[in-house]
């Protein structure tokens, strides 16, 4: 049996944690109000929190703007090595970190650990990239003159981070904003708010190994900080993680005041499976993908888009594997499925049930919020699946919750046309062994998400790629690829070497 206290004890949480920290610093702030952190596993109390105030805001933000004068100074390659060991860090702590994930926001153990280790994927990226950062060199229309770009650092990144992935979300941002030249603040979920106490622990003890400045990674608790940093003109670029609710107003708030964001917003994910899929493999891809994490991520598949030459075959062998999932706590690697974050989460699961019965939703598998000791913590619900239509407001919507949709197709226009038919733009996929089918899938003319996928399923990306989504979505990129160019600036820089002074277009100026 896991032993949550110790696990606590390494990673620097103790029973009432400050409201902020500026890297070594932590301060208790003048607010007596408090978060107190509840394990959906066990409905226990974990730990505390302290609410940062306004005062305590002003002081995260001076640090920060001073570390950034020091930080954009230090070579990319040297920022990398901070970063390489933070990776380093991190391998360390990979277990304790992964097992607070799982303890605190109720993903499985082994999600929990994939979340740790994505955090040190996305580090290991970062060291590369500390050597890259390349600007493009063009060829300038006047005689001996130099035209090139650079990419600069912009200043304090604001991070705001949703409870699902409360570590991981972080370290997507931080690896690359810091190798950018940037510093950061992190405002956590206060619904997880101890996965983000015990991150800054370890990043505080690698900056302070290698006497680096306070400022250069700051974490500030509680909801109002996420407002304050909307409307702050010293952060040019807000990354904010969350639903499309509160990502609308962050977008506006920023975005009136002329600051840059990027936002990775809700998804409602659909498997399109062809009549030339491997079943077999389809079903493993769909089950994964609606009831991982107990429905929250914002990959996880929500609707089943079905050939009807299938649609019956696949429905029994669907119901079938999902009489076979084990839900309990999740720090057992005997279960699949977890608990939903609180219980607010199972309210708003079985309205959406409610909701969809409304509307004619056809329920194969019954959901239900479960009862008796084991899940005493009142956030365990069973994983559901529904025959519906696409058109339905409740399949419209994204319920963070492990409720599945099935809808028949005739065609794959059809089917394209409903797995495109919803707001959100995030992950999809296909399931077909067809190359034709598969090419139309991935074509101009094919899914409108940030992630289309061939014989894998929509959840779970790798941190190569550039990570997020379309429409409502919010339309940002994180990760892999040139993701890092979101973090920077870019300057476009003329060099004359000329003993003359010839002006663009062949302009005549003369005095
Ligand atoms: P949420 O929108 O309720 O909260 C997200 C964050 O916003 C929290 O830190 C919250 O405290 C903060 N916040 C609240 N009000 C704010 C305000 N006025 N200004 C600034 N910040 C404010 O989301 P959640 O319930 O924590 O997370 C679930 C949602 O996140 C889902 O919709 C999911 O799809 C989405 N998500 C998206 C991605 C992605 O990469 N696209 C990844 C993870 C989660």
């Amino acid at each position: 049996k896991t032993n949550i206290s110790s696990v606590l004890k390494n990673l620097g949480i103790q029973e009432l944690n400050p409201a902020y920290s500026t890297g070594n610093h932590w301060a208790a702030s003048s607010n007596a109000k408090t978060i107190d952190s509840y394990s959906p596993v066990d409905g226990k109390k974990i730990a505390s929190v302290q609410v940062a105030t306004a005062d305590d805001y002003e002081t995260v933000m001076k640090k920060a703007e001073e570390a950034f004068v020091f930080w954009r100074g230090l070579p990319a390659p040297k920022r990398g090595d901070i970063v390489r060991q933070f990776g380093d860090a991190l391998r360390e702590s990979k277990e304790d970190l992964g097992t607070l994930v799982s303890y605190e926001m109720g993903k499985s153990l082994q999600e929990g650990f994939g979340e740790v280790q994505e955090m040190i994927d996305i580090c290991d990226f970062a060291v590369g990239l500390s050597r890259q950062l390349y600007g493009l060199t063009m060829h300038s229309e006047r005689p001996n003159h130099r035209m090139y770009e650079q990419w600069h650092p912009m200043g304090i990144v604001g991070i705001i981070s949703a409870f699902n992935f409360p570590v991981a979300v972080w370290a997507w941002n931080t690896a690359l904003a810091w190798v950018c030249g940037n510093v950061c603040v992190w405002k956590p979920s206060s619904k997880t708010p101890l996965c983000a106490v015990a991150c800054q622990h370890i990043i505080a003890k690698v900056l302070k190994a290698n006497d680096l400045p306070e400022g250069i990674s700051s974490l500030l608790i509680g909801n109002a900080v996420g407002d304050m940093m909307n409307n702050d003109k010293r952060i040019p670029l807000v990354s904010f993680t969350g639903s499309t609710r509160i990502g609308r107003m962050v977008s506006t708030a920023v975005a009136g005041r002329f600051g840059r964001s990027i936002l990775e917003l809700g998804g409602n994910n659909a498997i399109i499976i062809s009549k030339d899929a491997d079943l077999d493999m389809s079903i493993i891809g769909a089950v994964f993908g609606a009831v991982g994490t107990a429905g929250q991520r914002c990959t996880s598949t929500r609707r089943l888009i079905i050939h009807e030459d299938i649609y019956e075959d696949f429905k029994n062998k669907l119901v079938k594997a999902y009489g076979q999932l084990r839900i309990g706590d999740p720090l057992d690697q005997h279960n699949h499925v977890g608990p939903l974050i609180d219980v607010y989460a199972a309210d708003m699961y079985t309205d959406a049930i409610e909701k969809g019965k409304k509307e004619g939703a056809r329920f194969v598998v019954e959901g239900g919020v479960l009862s008796g000791d084991q899940y005493s913590s009142g956030c365990y619900v069973k994983p559901c699946v529904a025959e519906v239509e696409n058109h339905f407001d409740i399949v419209q919507e994204e319920t963070f919750a492990p409720i599945l949709y099935l809808i028949k197709y005739k065609t794959l226009d059809e089917a394209i046309a409903l797995q495109n038919g919803v707001p959100q733009g995030l992950s999809s996929a296909i399931m077909t062994l067809n190359l034709r089918e598969a090419e139309q899938f991935l074509s101009a003319a094919g899914s409108d998400c940030g992630i289309a996928n061939v014989n894998i399923g929509t959840s779970g990306a790798e941190i190569g790629g550039a990570f997020g989504g379309e429409k409502e979505t919010g339309g940002g990129r994180e990760s892999g690829s040139d993701a890092w160019k979101g973090y920077m600036r870019r300057q476009t820089n003329t060099i004359n070497y000329a003993n003359t002074l010839p002006l663009a277009q062949g302009i005549k100026f003369d005095l």
